[in-house]
């Protein structure tokens, strides 16, 4: 016989047991990972991965929030596998619980804390202090998976250029990192004055920075490549709001911003 873990999967085994399919696995969620790297906590708007058992067929997850059913935000998942499910936290949910629901069961899960989206930080597009585009050549913004979110946890907007391609700082600021990793290739790492950061992952080789160096906005880097993850040459651009990158911050869009800076560049022409 099952285990059950919850009220409402033993509801669920007593329905399938009188409707004879008693071996049906009831689902179960074990814990949370959200796209800030969190694990109980989570902003609007974020990737949220719940991972747990016999999750495969979830077809909607819902938040739900307080008691009753007035706060109830109901989501399909971006992606689900036996052992994860992929869901963008709705905008107007609430702290609580989660359901996962399939065609013939459900489970309820740990509590979750929704935290309010992040603001992106404010970057000027124009004028003296502008930032400037990171990418210095023919490129373009890919397709939704290259999106923020993409339907995978990706926390940046990739940019889609030919290898060598120059990169330069988007925003002036300090280098807190310059590394390799086997996910983000050669990558950098530069907080701004305000805190927020930004990430430039995939370099071909090294940054030509390093930790502690101060760089102006149009700086170079170094160039694009397909170090790490990464099945073509691009880079892959993180903004993340104060106080950083995975120091407490929160990734954000970073489309609009790239979008804005790509529009000024072409005017400047
Ligand atoms: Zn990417």
């Amino acid at each position: 016989m099952l285990l059950v873990a919850s009220a409402s999967a033993q509801a669920h085994s007593v329905r399938s047991a009188r409707t004879g399919g008693a071996s049906v696995a009831v689902p179960k969620v074990k814990s949370f990972k959200c796209g800030t790297g969190e694990t109980k906590r989570c902003p609007r708007g974020s990737i949220l991965r719940l991972s747990g058992e016999y999750l495969r067929d979830t077809s909607t997850v819902i938040f739900l929030g307080r008691r009753g059913k007035r706060d109830d935000r109901r989501v399909k998942p971006t992606a689900a596998s036996p052992h994860r499910v992929l869901v963008e936290v709705p905008s107007r949910a609430r702290s609580g619980r989660l359901r996962v629901v399939s065609d013939d069961s459900s489970a309820t899960s740990p509590r979750l804390r929704v935290l309010p989206k992040p603001t992106p930080p404010p970057i000027p597009t124009t004028g003296p202090l502008a930032a400037i585009f990171p990418v210095q050549g023919d490129h373009d913004f890919g397709t939704a998976v290259n999106a923020f979110g993409g339907g995978r946890n990706h926390k940046g907007q990739d940019i889609l250029a030919d290898c060598g391609t120059p990169v330069v700082a988007a925003v002036a600021g300090t280098v807190t990192l310059a590394k390799y990793q086997s996910r983000a290739g050669n990558y950098t790492v530069i907080q701004s004055k305000d805190d927020a950061s930004q990430a430039y992952m995939h370099m071909r080789a090294p940054a030509i920075v390093k930790k502690g160096d101060r760089v102006v906005a149009g700086q170079p880097l170094g160039v694009v490549g397909q170090t790490g993850r990464a099945s073509a040459c691009h880079l892959h651009f993180e903004l993340w709001t104060a106080p950083g990158w995975y120091t407490g911050g929160a990734p954000v869009d970073p489309l609009e911003l790239l979008k804005a800076l790509d529009a000024s560049a072409a005017q400047r022409k």
